[in-house]
């Protein structure tokens, strides 16, 4: 679905990318751990159009990404999730929730998949009529979530969901996103929280300043002592 072929990026002399090279087959969970400065926000930032690569290709359903503006890759299926939520502190949940829609015209489809998604996140449907500054962090996380599946999208990509979370808040956006695969989204969930990602991804791969170290499925990641010494903190 997503192949990224010996990707590099720069800001001005810093390279943050140095020959990224990764795929997220159809309907999977996919890893990206790594410490702080990793490049892994760098990678998502090519991704979606944000930042332009220096070198190396990005193509997504066979198509290339490589020039395409933020829009146009929303247009095609990729949603992001960004660090730090950024949900709209002064409109309500359900405020929010329809901005996530506004590229879409089938307005019967919207309305059905607003339901789903309720039922998906029954503390959003508590908390409908509620602003967003007045959710806790894990709502507001299930919101930023929940917004980002309002585009429909194919691919799902997630920086970062338990930033500033409790462990226990932690365990259930991770259960969110365990659900959703369930509905045949693909997921690449980047996290510094490398050993919970590793155990709930079909595959992961290990970042360490702007090259992937390791990559593997879940099985040869976790049953690997001696890697998940050095790179899992086990
Ligand atoms: P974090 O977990 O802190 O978001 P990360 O793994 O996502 O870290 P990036 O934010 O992609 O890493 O950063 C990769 C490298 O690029 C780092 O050395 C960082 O300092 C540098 N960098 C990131 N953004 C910029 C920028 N706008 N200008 C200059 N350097 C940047």
């Amino acid at each position: 679905m997503l192949e990224i072929d010996n990707l590099h990026l720069h800001y001005g002399g810093i390279a943050a990318l140095k020959g990224v090279t990764l795929r997220i087959d159809s309907g999977e969970i996919v890893g990206l751990v790594g410490p702080n400065g990793a490049g892994k926000s760098s990678l998502l930032a090519a991704i979606t159009g944000l930042r332009r690569p220096s070198a190396g290709a990005i193509s997504f359903q066979g198509r290339s990404l490589i020039g395409k503006t933020p829009e146009q890759i929303v247009r095609m299926g990729i949603a992001l999730v960004p660090e730090g939520r950024h949900i709209f502190r002064t409109l309500t949940v359900g405020e929010n929730l329809r901005l996530g829609s506004t590229i879409r015209r089938d307005r019967a489809a919207v309305k059905r998949d607003l339901e789903d998604l309720l039922a998906l996140f029954p503390a959003l449907k508590r908390r409908y009529r509620a602003l967003g500054g007045h959710l806790s962090g894990g709502e507001q996380q299930q919101l930023a979530i929940a917004r980002a599946m309002m585009c429909k999208p194919l691919l799902l990509l997630l920086d970062e969901p338990s930033l500033g979370l409790a462990p226990v808040v932690v365990e259930l956006v991770l259960e969110t996103v365990d659900s959703l695969r369930r509905s045949g989204l693909s997921v690449l969930l980047v996290e510094q929280m490398a050993l919970s990602t590793v155990r709930l991804a079909d595959r992961s791969y290990v970042f360490r300043t702007g090259s992937v170290v390791l990559a593997g499925t879940r099985a040869d990641l976790v049953n690997n002592s001696e890697v998940a010494k050095a790179y899992l903190g086990i």
